[in-house]
């Protein structure tokens, strides 16, 4: 392993640690630059060296130093994960304006996603800037042909749009939100027409897996209102990585 390795990984880390505090604060509208972190229990302020990603975490043993209180794990794993995703896009595109542009897209749907989790909304203060983004650095990279893009935009939020319209209909009450389509939308642009409806259905099977899992495992019924945008935004990440893999196999499969 090289010293680049080793930058891209902690930098991959310290987004992780920024990707948390966006999705804690940006529902609350709080700004996400200034302002240090607080212990969501007690209140108290947290110093810098109990923000280190992950290793303030097991150093703390998963407890506030103040009030005990538990830390939620979604923080190391979302730093280990930012971390994984950033190093992954490294080792494809290497140091390039491609790699810029899914990484944005990728950290953009990791808040997204944590914030559809917990909040079952998709803010619009999210996907602007994320097309906006898309669209400026696609401009100047050309990383996909700028047609493909936009047709992947309306083709992916087009297909959400009906599936919505179509659910609504089926199950007498809003199925999917516009959330979703808008979503759809955004990353249909990132990943052009010949991948978005892949990526879109990929989205979908994680989710069905999910309600699966609760089924079997909690032995209980699964809540009545599940969030898409957590699922889509996965299935969006595993494609960029492995869709074509996924496709080999599913056809192999078929055959
Ligand atoms: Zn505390």
């Amino acid at each position: 392993m090289k010293t680049i390795d080793i930058l891209v990984i902690l930098f991959g880390l310290a987004t992780g640690s920024f990707l948390n505090v966006c999705a804690a604060r940006l529902p609350l509208k709080r700004s996400v630059l200034w302002g240090r972190s607080q212990c969501p229990v007690c209140g108290h302020q947290i110093s810098w060296y109990d923000n280190i990603p992950l290793l303030s975490f097991v150093l703390l043993k998963g407890k506030c130093r103040y009030c005990k209180a538990k830390i939620s794990l979604q923080y190391p794993l979302i730093e280990a994960f930012s971390a994984l995703v950033t190093y992954a896009l490294y080792l494809k595109f290497g140091l390039s304006i491609t790699a810029v542009f899914y990484g944005i897209f990728i950290y953009f749907l990791i808040v997204i996603g944590l914030i559809d989790f917990k909040t079952k909304l998709i803010l619009n203060r999210l996907l602007i800037p994320l097309f906006t983004a898309g669209v400026l650095l696609n401009f100047f990279g050309e990383i996909i042909p700028f047609k493909d893009a936009l047709s992947g935009a309306f083709l992916g939020g087009g297909i959400m749009w009906m599936a919505a319209i179509l659910g609504a209909k089926i199950f007498k009450k809003e199925a999917m939100g516009m959330g979703d389509v808008k979503l759809a939308f955004v990353a249909g642009f990132f990943l052009g027409w010949q991948h978005i409806l892949l990526a879109l259905y990929l989205g979908f099977v994680i989710a069905l897996l999910f309600i699966l899992a609760i089924w079997l495992f909690k032995k209980k019924e699964a809540p009545s209102l599940i969030p898409m945008g957590p699922f889509l935004a996965l299935g969006f990440i595993v494609y960029l990585f492995y869709g074509k893999l996924l496709i080999q196999w599913y056809l192999s499969w078929l055959s």
